[in-house]
């Protein structure tokens, strides 16, 4: 615990009630929404005003804390679990301002702790669209969602978040704010350091405010769902979506055994003997979106798909329910629940399709796919307990297999859910060596003393 006067100082800087040190509250901070054992943190700050940001980070860097910055703690990868017990946690949930939503010029500017779906219900009231759509939206932030570079069922047609970012202003090791990009579309001045920012995991900087690109809405969507009696039939059903130039909105994946658990948790009425599921949005101006709904469905049928329409909104909800409950019903199986993030070229998809079956039976696992099939990024998620030895080390040397056979096919560790301490391991398999020894120096030009969460992405 840090010494009184340490304390105080704090306490002066943000208030007494917004400096967390009962063992209580340290425990909430102490993990995140992966498996990895938690670390209880020395301390937790929570500013109110981004303006505290700075001289938080200074007076913790110069008393050498580890920092971990922490939106809602929903990332994949252990981004936010505490280094050791010498860590500041720095919550940004009370930095929850919208501080602008220009509809003239289509951008608005936000504090990080914004909540993503508050911000995009607020875009749509002001007559603007907000695409980036992670599943985990009613709780991420934007800062979390920049730092991880977040993806979503809209990645296909819309980009991720990168594709969102304007501009930030960023506090670095010295509590000096930083700032870079424009309100403008197109912003060429100086480094690119919005883009350096970007899926940083807080290992950079702490990110205290940003300006998000708006687009206008579509006018009309329509949703699809097709089912195939092969997975590969399926992959190749997206394969040829892609080959045939036509880019729905989502185009998302579900197997058998996903399609079993959330039948088993919810009864919606799935087909349980499909061996997978398409679930397809094609939006934009109605002539459009007609002529590209017909060409999609054309392509699944050729593949072998029973295709349905949805013929209302109500109907369209419930394709898209099916999707919703995909995690929640895989996780609810097993005690422990490890959700991958494997990418590969569309055209690579039947082929990894194959892998991960392999892979599963000869490690004789138990394991759901679904994902953004449309991005060629698929989520095997392995149904495990972590208590048990030897099945953990089954998970292991599996995820070893399916990360040499991602990268075998051209693809890459993650998608979407980032490197953090999960995946940090396998990144010079993908990388290289002179690349890891490139990103350290870099890292430590901007971190000299190895404080900001220092063990995530390539350690320091
Ligand atoms: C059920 C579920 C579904 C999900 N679905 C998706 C999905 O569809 N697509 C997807 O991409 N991800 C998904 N995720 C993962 C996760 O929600 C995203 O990674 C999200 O962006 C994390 O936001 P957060 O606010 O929870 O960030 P946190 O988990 O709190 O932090 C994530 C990282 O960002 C850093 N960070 C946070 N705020 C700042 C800041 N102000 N400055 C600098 N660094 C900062 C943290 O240090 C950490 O490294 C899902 C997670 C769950 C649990």
């Amino acid at each position: 615990m840090p010494n009184a006067s340490l304390l105080k100082e704090f306490e002066s800087l943000i208030g007494k009630e917004n400096v967390l040190t009962s063992e209580a509250d340290r425990q909430c901070y102490s993990y995140d929404a992966t498996p990895h054992a938690p670390v209880v943190p020395e301390l937790v700050l929570r500013p109110t005003r981004v303006e505290e940001l700075g001289p938080l980070i200074k007076r913790c860097y110069s008393v050498g804390f580890h920092i971990v910055v922490r939106g809602s703690g929903t990332n994949l990868s252990g981004g936010v679990v505490p280094d050791n017990r010498e860590t500041v946690v720095i919550l940004t949930n009370a930095l929850n301002r919208i501080l602008e939503i220009n509809t003239e010029d289509c951008y608005a500017v936000v504090e990080p702790g914004v909540v993503t779906a508050r911000f995009a219900e607020e875009v749509r009231k002001a007559g603007l669209f907000y695409p980036p759509d992670p599943s985990s939206m009613s709780v991420s932030t934007l800062g979390g969602n920049v730092a991880e570079n977040a993806g979503g069922l809209r990645g296909l047609k819309y980009g991720v978040t990168k594709d969102y970012l304007l501009g930030l202003d960023f506090y670095d090791a010295e509590g000096q704010l930083i700032k870079t990009g424009s309100r403008t579309v197109k912003c060429a001045t100086g480094y690119n350091l919005a883009g350096l920012l970007t899926g940083s995991e807080g290992t950079i900087g702490v990110m205290s405010r940003l300006i998000m690109r708006l687009v206008p809405p579509p006018k009309a969507a329509q949703a699809m769902k097709a089912t195939f009696a092969s997975t590969v039939a399926a992959a190749e059903a997206v394969a040829g979506i892609i080959a045939a130039h036509i880019v729905p909105c989502t185009l998302e994946f579900l197997d058998n055994v996903t399609l079993n658990r959330i039948e088993d948790f919810k009864g919606i009425g799935l087909p349980r003997d499909a061996a997978a599921m398409l679930l397809v949005e094609v939006d934009g101006h109605p002539a459009q979106v007609k002529e590209e709904a017909e060409a999609v469905c054309e392509v699944l049928r050729q593949c072998g798909g029973d295709v349905q329409m949805a013929g209302d909104a109500k109907e369209r909800d419930a394709v898209w329910e099916a999707r919703r409950l995909a995690l929640p019903s895989l996780a609810r199986m097993r005690p422990t629940c490890i959700l991958e993030d494997a990418t590969v070229p569309r055209s690579k998809l039947p082929a990894l399709m194959t892998a991960i079956d392999g892979i599963a039976s000869r490690y004789r696992l138990e394991l759901g796919v679904f994902g953004h099939a449309g991005d060629g990024n698929m989520h095997p998620t392995f149904m495990c307990d972590k208590r048990d030895k030897d099945e953990m080390e089954r998970v292991e040397s599996a995820i070893a297999e399916l990360f040499e056979q991602t990268i075998a096919l051209g693809g890459t560790l993650s998608g979407e859910h980032g490197t953090g301490i999960t995946k940090s391991r396998w990144l010079e398999l993908e990388v290289g060596e002179a690349t890891l020894a490139f990103c350290r120096k870099m890292r430590r030009a901007f971190d000299p003393k190895g404080l900001f969460n220092s063990s995530k992405i390539i350690g320091v």
